[in-house]
């Protein structure tokens, strides 16, 4: 049996860089860089909502801190550190050991060292909360609201493959072995663009992440803007698993399908070639899918180029019937 103490000491405390003060005090310490504001953000996952009972508690791990990096990554902010809140329903330790291993490994990745948090029963379900910290030039980040009419619209990586996998194992869409092969991997080991986020810091105007659906979280940007956005279906990269899937059902997944964790960012067009050369430093996929707008609202013309009707609808946990 061990103690919470022994289960922090043995999952979640691990050397704190030079500088900091990680686990172990009241609250942790880490030094503001000169000139910077702290980018921070919080998301709670919650077992049976955000994940399923049963998933691998090494993705968990992985996957808890990727939205939050998605968060920075979109802001254009360096990582920093990060809190880790858990309420277990038990203190399973081969569960834990492997939850700590997916979470430290990512954490390493991007030099976002966990440096405390806090641990307590739940009476029932699994419940994981994370926040993160970064560091961005306040006059350099990249907001929502920064968008502006004439932008090109990109989206980095590809659409779609999370959303599938998502429906093939809550048996929304018929059983498929072959597809839910080829795109667990997006749904569970997210990869946030945090090296893109920080590489378009001057080159592009607003960005976000896409956790919701490309039109629910482009919509954002739009409303925060006050602009609109014209997309061309032809363009959306999707993606290759989804290729030969039903039409009804590709584009659900493509435009309203939510957990891409890839960013959608607006850049003026004189910025075309620097998106490019930023992506590619970055070691990221980009793609041009439309352009930013006077009139509100989203049009997406298919490939007659007439607008699609009937547009999905993005992700929402309080949906007004
Ligand atoms: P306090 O009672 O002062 O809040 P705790 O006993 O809750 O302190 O935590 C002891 C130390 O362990 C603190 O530094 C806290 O940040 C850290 N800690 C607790 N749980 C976690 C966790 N899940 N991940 C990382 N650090 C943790
Ligand atoms: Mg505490």
């Amino acid at each position: 049996m061990s103690s919470e103490f022994d289960l922090i000491a043995r999952y979640f405390t691990r050397p704190a860089p030079a500088g900091l003060l990680g686990v172990g005090d009241d609250c942790a310490l880490f030094p503001v860089p000169a000139g910077m504001h702290i980018a921070t953000s919080t998301d709670l996952l919650i077992e049976g909502r955000h994940f399923f009972p049963d998933v691998d508690p090494r993705a968990l791990g992985h996957k808890s801190l990727a939205v939050n990096l998605s968060d920075l990554a979109a802001m254009g902010a360096r990582p920093v550190g990060c809190v880790l809140g858990l309420a277990l329903p038990q203190a399973n330790e081969p569960w834990l050991a492997a939850f700590a291993q997916g979470f430290h490994a990512l954490a390493d990745m991007h030099g976002c060292p966990l440096i405390g948090g806090d641990t307590t029963r739940s009476p029932h379900d699994l419940a994981i909360s994370v926040t993160i910290f970064g560091a961005v030039a306040a006059d350099r980040a990249l907001r929502r609201d920064a968008a502006q009419v004439g932008d090109e619209i990109w989206v980095s990586g590809t659409l779609g493959a999370a959303d599938v996998a998502y429906r093939l194992l809550d048996g929304h869409l018929p059983a498929d072995a072959t597809l839910l092969a080829a795109t667990r991997r997006a749904l569970e080991w997210p990869e946030p663009r945090v090296a893109l986020g920080q590489g378009l810091l001057g080159v592009a105007h607003a960005a976000i992440d896409i956790s919701d659906g490309l039109l629910q979280d482009l919509g954002h940007i739009l409303s925060a803007s006050r602009v609109g956005a014209q997309l061309h279906y032809d363009a959306m990269p999707v993606a290759p698993a989804l290729h030969g899937m039903p039409p009804a059902a590709l584009t659900q997944a493509v435009l309203g399908g939510g957990d891409v964790y890839e960013l959608c960012f607006t850049a003026a067009a004189d910025q075309h070639d620097q998106v490019l050369s930023a992506a590619a430093r970055a070691g990221a996929a980009v793609t041009r899918v439309g352009h930013i707008t006077q009139t509100p609202g989203v049009v997406v013309l298919g490939a007659d180029g007439q607008p699609l009707s009937a547009l999905p609808r993005g992700f929402d946990h309080f949906p007004v019937s």
